[in-house]
């Protein structure tokens, strides 16, 4: 009996059973009885027979605490292997129990929302944390879930009202992600027209963070369109110098803010990418000067920043000034194109930015993580300093 339960403490162990060790550490191994029907679902359990084992231990007249605790174990463990239906028949047929104790019925509720979330039951996993708040168990992690429940669902009122209750419990003030919530309303605001409750979502994002980037390319992008340019070009010219990450995201509203404000927008430009050489700002500065003039200057800036700086989007606009400078000898032309060609395609399956926090790679700024869900925690991969290695010699 005892060495079944020695052979299961892998699986314990593996499961976050956490409550039972400790429990059993407590207590001793050798104090530990179990009904036979119990130990009789570990043994298919052993033996791969999962189904058989769930049919023992749903069926067990009583539950006393040590088996609780492993019930809530295996359910974990079916949950973090996927098998959300065993997860579910047991954590559902641990609530049924009339003797389970008020702590352990919470944490069978926690677990079962848990599952519900995990198989995309939103509604009945509101219901499961909205009644551990209600009831005040569980109730800092069931908040936690309920937050991200109204962020799938992008239920932002909801959010902060779930911010507001785990900001009273906690102590602990949630601003950027507050911020990114009044963000969220102000963008949903200014699709529908409503402009003046987009301002009023935007002084509430503010008032939470004022160092939010978003809320000020919102109310950058609102003030260029209201004919502020002055106010616009203020704003965006305090997201691009915060760095590379956002800076991509105002350019061309910066660029046209500039020159409602009459400003040498050559000039503004270099002076940022004397700051921070980040591509997208070099590839504006170049653009602009290849307008005003011509090519070679374009190329001279393009040559001076790859002698120092590993970056494809900047080698690819290189390429095709050096492709449209070829003239009219068609074998330079074919050359020219051909290295653009193979730029253009690595560059394609290049990452721009990367989650601090998780490492999720993407092409396009999601100001929330779609991997670990996280605000604010995607940034600008930065290119990397050109090594000096000797030419070979032929
Ligand atoms: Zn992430």
């Amino acid at each position: 009996m005892i060495e079944v339960l020695f052979l299961l403490l892998p699986v314990a162990a593996a499961s976050g059973w956490w409550l039972g060790q400790r429990e059993w550490r407590r207590r001793g191994v050798n104090t530990v009885s179990a009904h036979p029907d119990f130990l009789r679902g570990l043994n298919y359990l052993l033996a791969e027979q999962p189904d058989k084992a769930i049919d023992l231990f749903v069926r067990l007249t009583e539950v006393d605490r040590e088996t609780a605790e492993t019930h809530l174990a295996l359910g974990s463990l079916f949950r973090r292997r996927g098998e959300l239906d065993r997860a579910i028949r047991i954590h559902a047929s641990l609530i049924e129990r009339p003797q389970l104790s008020p702590d352990l019925r919470a944490l069978a509720l926690f677990e079962l929302g848990q599952d519900y979330l995990g198989a995309g039951l939103l509604d009945r996993a509101e219901a499961l944390f909205q009644e551990l708040v209600r009831l005040d168990l569980q109730t800092e992690r069931a908040l936690e879930a309920l937050r991200e429940i109204y962020q799938r669902e992008r239920d932002w009122p909801r959010c902060l009202e779930v911010a507001e209750q785990l900001a009273g419990l906690t102590g602990m003030q949630r601003p950027a992600e507050v911020a990114h919530y009044y963000c969220e309303l102000a963008e949903d605001a200014r699709r529908r027209g409503d402009l003046p409750k987009a301002r009023a979502q935007i002084d509430l994002a503010l008032a939470s963070d004022p160092d939010c980037m978003r809320v000020l390319v919102l109310a950058g992008q609102m003030a260029l369109a209201e004919g502020e340019a002055k106010r616009a070009l203020e704003l965006f010219r305090r997201v691009a110098a915060h760095g590379p990450t956002y800076a991509p995201e105002v350019l061309p509203d910066l660029i046209q803010a500039m020159e409602s404000c009459g400003e040498d927008v050559i000039a503004e430009l270099g002076l940022l990418v004397a700051g921070r050489a980040h591509p997208p700002l070099v590839l504006a500065l170049s653009e602009r000067i290849e307008q005003t003039q011509g090519a070679s200057a374009a190329l001279d800036l393009l040559a001076d920043y790859l002698a120092h700086w590993a970056d494809l989007a900047v080698l690819e606009r290189f390429l095709a000034l050096r492709a449209r400078a070829a003239g009219p000898d068609g074998r330079t032309r074919r050359y020219a194109e051909v290295a653009l060609g193979v730029a253009r395609h690595l560059r394609q399956h290049q990452p721009i930015y990367h989650c601090e926090r998780c490492g999720f790679q993407a092409r396009t700024l999601h100001w929330q993580c779609p991997s670990c869900r996280c605000w604010g925690t995607i940034a600008a991969i930065l290119p990397e300093p050109i090594e000096q290695i000797p030419a070979q010699s032929p």
